[in-house]
């Protein structure tokens, strides 16, 4: 996988002067033993760092304004263990531009209804201090994740760790840089989108190099680079011949060889972790990159056909989302095929022409050659197989002319009924929620593409709080979607985002 930045986060526990210096001595001993205790837990991707206890503007301030500028720091977490007068955040808050957690918990769980006095009530008073806390928060508009529940919570774990994925997706997104080695396909209007917008809102850089001058990278590996990588090949896919010459059907496969070892220098000399290609414009490659597209998608890149620098960021930034997840799934870009619509076994058979990451495949991975009906060059050799089952999200992000919308919608994979003998390429089969018809028909309204980046491994949760940090309407369909109720959710977004 690509690597990414260590990341930690910040907790900023907050409280006030008023109570004497014995109860501020048992708020900073009662927040440091939490993050000692989430650090151990290792229910958290992030280490958690502690922070001295926030009883000042001056010091809020100051904090937030160091966790700015730490690279490091990919979120604050805050908790109002007492009362703490709220007009005192709000400098620092104006300021604080990284990601923003309130953990609204407390230090014990259960009332300690014997020994319970005002004393108490004093040093533990979460559930007012944090009031106070958010209610500035949300004059002030700004946008965090708000979290209620005790720490100790199996479940509480779970979400923080989930949202510190949206937050490195968050610093992460301004990482992500597109190469272009074609210009979308002509006429098509899903691929195109505003790029400069696009770095504004998200911190993309999408650029632009001559096909060639890839295909000189791809020109220069050597002879006994691209048979080492051949071997490995060989060695991990099964070569399905379908009656061709071993021989030339191993040169096919060699092409793919080589194009995956030039592109991958090229776009590491040139700093790039997507990339798209287009089937039309391909100059001196031999054939379209399939198996070498599908094997820089599994080792991180993004990527997005026919120019598609959308879907490839977008793919990227889920690779990113999904990095070090327990028992991941995989991420692809992907493709609405066809649909069977059969009652009660309804779906959409999702490919490409060939370039769909092996990360999200189940059992053996094959190797085939086969002509492509569109395009005019050799035929290439591509990785076959179909995909896990279970649930995922396909998102597709489009310009609507004066702004960016995400569509999120969660599906279910599932297996075909039966093989596909002759379609050679890889292929997943979803029905999306909350039904195939339904789940169309709000795609369509809303606007959403053929191409999507999916996942198993990234929540729509998680995506609609990226999509928040970003400034962007976020659209669900999900098993809660009807139609009314997504028609006015579009209206409502017309106005809120205009
Ligand atoms: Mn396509």
């Amino acid at each position: 996988m690509l690597q990414k930045r260590e990341y930690k986060f910040w907790f900023c526990t907050g409280s006030q002067d008023l109570y004497g210096d014995e109860v501020l001595e048992h708020v900073a001993a009662h927040s440091k033993e939490m993050v000692e205790e989430l650090n151990r837990s290792g229910a958290l991707p992030y280490e958690v760092v502690w922070k001295p206890v926030l009883i000042t503007s001056e010091l809020i301030r100051r904090t937030f304004n160091e966790a700015n500028t730490d690279e490091s720091c990919a979120g604050v977490i805050t908790w109002m263990h007492t009362f703490s007068p709220a007009k005192s955040w709000i400098l620092g808050l104006s300021e604080l531009r990284k990601p923003l957690l309130h953990l609204h918990t407390q230090y014990n769980e259960e009332i300690p209804y014997d020994a319970i006095d005002m004393d108490f009530m004093n040093e533990n008073q979460a559930a007012h201090g944090d009031r106070e806390y958010g209610h500035i928060v949300s004059r002030m508009r700004i946008d965090r994740k708000v979290m209620a529940g005790y720490w100790k919570d199996p479940v509480v774990r779970e979400k923080i760790a989930s949202w510190m994925t949206t937050a490195v997706g968050v610093l992460e997104s301004s990482h992500i840089r597109v190469m272009r080695v074609a210009d979308n396909m002509r006429n098509v209007a899903v691929t195109e989108g505003d790029k400069v917008e696009a770095e504004i809102k998200f911190g993309w850089e999408v650029d632009a190099y001559p096909i060639n001058s890839i295909a000189e990278s791809v020109k220069s590996v050597s002879e006994s680079d691209v048979n080492a990588l051949l071997d490995e090949y060989y060695a991990t896919y099964d070569m399905i011949l379908d009656g061709r010459d071993p021989d030339e059907f191993k040169k096919h496969v060699a092409v793919q060889a080589r194009i995956e070892l030039g592109f991958e220098r090229f776009l590491e000399e040139k700093n790039y972790q997507a990339i798209v290609t287009h089937f039309g414009d391909l100059g001196a490659l031999e054939q379209l990159p399939g198996l070498a597209i599908q094997r820089l998608m599994e080792k991180g890149y993004g990527f997005g056909a026919e120019g598609d620098w959308k879907v490839a960021a977008m793919v990227r930034l889920l690779k990113i989302m999904s990095d070090g997840k327990k028992d991941a799934k995989g991420t692809s870009m992907m493709e609405d095929y066809t649909y069977n619509l059969v009652r009660g076994k309804e779906g959409i058979l999702q490919a490409h022409m060939l370039e769909v990451c092996p990360s999200i495949a189940d059992g053996r991975i094959s190797v085939r050659v086969k002509p492509l009906s569109m395009g005019d060059r050799e035929d290439p050799a591509r990785l076959v197989f179909t995909s896990k089952e279970g649930r995922g999200i396909a998102t597709s992000l489009i310009d609507l002319g004066n702004r960016f919308r995400l569509i999120i919608n969660t599906v279910e994979c599932k297996k075909t009924e039966k093989p596909m003998p002759n379609l050679p390429v890889a292929t997943n089969f979803w029905t999306p929620y909350p039904d195939l018809y339904t789940g169309a028909e709000a795609w369509i309204l809303a606007g959403g593409a053929h191409h999507t980046a999916f996942t198993y491994d990234v929540t729509a949760e998680q995506m609609g709080d990226w999509a928040e940090l970003m400034g962007i309407e976020a659209v669900f369909i999900d098993e809660h979607t009807t139609i009314p109720q997504l028609k006015r959710d579009l209206k409502l977004g017309e106005l809120f985002y205009a």
